[in-house]
């Protein structure tokens, strides 16, 4: 599943996997779990600019996993040991990933990572690169797109409901910018794939986004 920032991709997939019991996995969460790493190492400047060089000597101590917290009930992001969560979806990460994301050895070691979680099937993965090169043989591919107000109004009510205080103008201006750079690096850039069946929710409910996936599972399913 792939599409721009905040669409609910995360939401979607959680669901889904759970219905149709398969394994979760949030490759955005692997990005921002390396950007976190990299702003506590004082890779990044207060510019914006990266120390590549000392990142890229680093990444090997880099380990992320996924555990599932039974007493929340949710999947959570470890950094070599140490959950972050929350930490991780901070408008702060959020303004520094993409910039992260563009670097041709960090998306290495994820596409890597990416594909040995992936490698036993029954997976399914959120992302920006995953119907295009992570699995370019997935059973089903979906592109999600909504508009960026839209998607941004969303992203401003989750973070202010966890407590975090953004204004609805960074945040729309963080979605838009991640889109640009997302959509135009040049190393695995956010594209739809030729076989994607795209799902533009801007103004479909939760529920009638789930019947929609499961349309599209059962029309794959039967290709
Ligand atoms: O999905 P999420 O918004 O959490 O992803 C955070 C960022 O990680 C994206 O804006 C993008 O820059 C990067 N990303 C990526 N490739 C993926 C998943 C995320 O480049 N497969």
């Amino acid at each position: 599943m792939d599409g721009f920032s905040s669409c609910g991709k995360s939401t979607m997939a959680k669901q889904l996997a759970r219905e149709i019991g398969y394994v979760y996995i949030d490759t955005g969460a692997m990005y921002r779990a390396v950007t976190l790493y990299a702003m506590r190492k004082g890779y990044i400047a207060a510019d914006g600019n990266i120390d590549k060089k000392a990142l890229e000597a680093d990444i090997v101590n880099i380990m992320i996993m996924f555990v599932y917290n039974t007493e929340k009930q949710r999947l959570e992001t470890y950094l070599n040991g140490e959950c972050v969560e929350d930490e991780i979806r901070t408008l702060e990460v959020s303004s520094n990933v993409s910039p992260i994301a563009t670097l041709g050895f960090v998306r290495q070691a994820m596409v890597d990572l990416q594909r040995l979680m992936g490698e036993a099937k029954g997976v399914i993965l959120d992302g920006r690169d995953i119907g295009t090169v992570v699995f370019p043989d997935a059973e089903l591919k979906v592109f999600v797109t909504a508009d960026p107000e839209v998607r941004a109004q969303r992203r401003y009510d989750e973070l202010i409901s966890k407590g975090q205080k953004v204004s609805f103008e960074d945040v729309l201006h963080n979605v838009k910018e991640r889109d640009r750079i997302d959509s135009t690096r040049e190393i695995s850039p956010l594209r739809q794939a030729e076989d994607a069946v795209v799902l533009d929710n801007s103004h479909m409910t939760r529920e009638e986004q789930m019947a929609w996936l499961h349309g599209a599972l059962a029309v794959a399913t039967l290709e």
